[in-house]
Parts: structure tokens; sequence; C-alpha cells
């Protein structure tokens, strides 16, 4: 029997708020399961969002606390600071915690949460090379470049004629 074989009955929580009883009287877990999708709303400003995730745990035992290390993988809809397209991405963050053995419950969602909601990026994009919007008409620059000349692209252009 191998050490996973131990723990398969166990049925992992849909809240993810484990009893510290249970991983104690186990001497561990190692489990993993499909987190919620209503517990990934909001995590993201919009229109970015967590589509799906799921969560690898393991708990291990020690004298008076409970270690934890976690992975938690999925996919985002994010959109491109530059082109403002939406774009699929795959995401993988870890994460590790202790618990005092004296809790009543290990919260793992809140935890898992807490790592989602750390990952959104402040601009993401759809490639690091992405070219962006023409300032001027709009023209998606990855697509086909615009007629807009270089010049005209300083903030001042505009303003050129004003002054004459
Ligand atoms: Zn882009
Ligand atoms: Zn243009």
């Amino acid at each position: 029997m191998s050490e996973n074989d131990l723990y398969q009955d166990y049925d992992v929580p849909h809240d993810l708020r484990f009893k510290t009883i249970d991983i104690v009287r186990m001497g561990g877990l190692k489990c993993s399961c499909v987190v919620n999708a209503n517990c990934l709303d909001g995590l993201f400003e919009a229109p970015n969002r967590i589509i799906k995730a799921t969560v690898e745990l393991s708990f291990s035992v020690a004298s008076n606390e409970i270690l934890v290390l976690g992975k938690v993988q999925g996919q985002r809809e994010v959109q491109c600071a530059r082109c403002l397209k939406m774009t699929l991405q795959p995401f993988a963050e870890e994460f590790t915690e202790s618990y005092s053995n004296k809790q009543e419950i290990i919260d793992i969602m809140y935890l898992v949460r807490q790592t989602l909601a750390l990952s959104e990026e402040i601009r993401f994009l759809c490639k690091p090379d992405c070219k962006g919007l023409c300032p001027m008409c709009g023209q998606d620059l990855n697509v086909s470049l615009c007629k807009c000349q270089p010049e005209n692209l300083s903030p001042f252009a505009a303003l050129k004629g004003k002054f004459k």
C-alpha cells in the first residue's frame, strides 16, 4: 500500500475547511480537488476573471502544528493592457502555511482565495511583445500597421495647429 492509498477514503470538504482533528488522526493528508466556481468570483477586477482552478494539498502533522503545502492551478481570462483583447492563460501558484493543532478548522479556501487574489498582475499582456492599439485610430497594430505617421503620435501634435 502506497502512502496515497491510506487517504483515498477521505472526503475532501467542498468548502476546503478541514477539521484539524481529522488531519491529526490520519497523521497527515494528501488530496486534490476542484475549487467551487462560486468561490472564484470577484477575485480579479472585471473583466479579468478566474475560470477554473484545482488545488493539490499536502498536510503534514508536526508535534504541535500542521504544515500545508499547496498548489492551485487552472485557467484565467484576462484583458491585455495594450491591445485590450481577452485571452485565456494557464496559471499555477504555490503556497505554504502552518496552523496550530489547537485550532478547530483549517480554512484552506481562505488561503487559496488569498493566493489567487495576489496573483492578479497590474498589467496582463496577451504576449510579451504585444504592439497594442494605435492611439490615433485604434487599429490593432498586431494585426496590421495603420497609416498614422509616427510624428503624429506625440501628445503635443494635436496642439500644434491651435497656436499658429
Ligand atoms: Zn495585447
Ligand atoms: Zn493609426
